[in-house]
């Protein structure tokens, strides 16, 4: 499935996003079609939970005082979910040689 969430998060925050989703910080992921939870942990457990539409990133709410969802933790989320999409792609390059 994939997730699309372009130009939903200012640069900054995917920049801080992408050292999270590499710090092993998100559990209790759970994807759906329209909805993507999960707990990310930072100075605080976080919980985040997003909305899309056709694919495409319309809403996310987090625990965090950002108040707009459009935060680190929930950036985080979609990027460790494309990373995870591209190391299965590789995976499956390898096994298929
Ligand atoms: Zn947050």
């Amino acid at each position: 499935m994939k997730y699309s969430y372009q130009g939903f998060f200012d640069l900054p925050t995917l920049t801080r996003a992408y050292r999270y989703a590499n710090e092993k910080r998100i559990s209790e992921l759970v994807l759906d079609k329209d909805n993507v939870s999960a707990m990310v942990d930072g100075s605080r457990n976080y919980g985040v939970s997003m909305q899309f539409e056709d694919g495409k990133l319309v809403k996310a709410t987090c625990n965090c005082p950002l108040e707009n969802g459009k935060c680190k933790h929930a950036a985080a989320i979609l990027i460790y979910l494309d990373e995870q999409e591209i190391k299965k792609m590789e995976q499956f390059q390898k096994n298929n040689k």
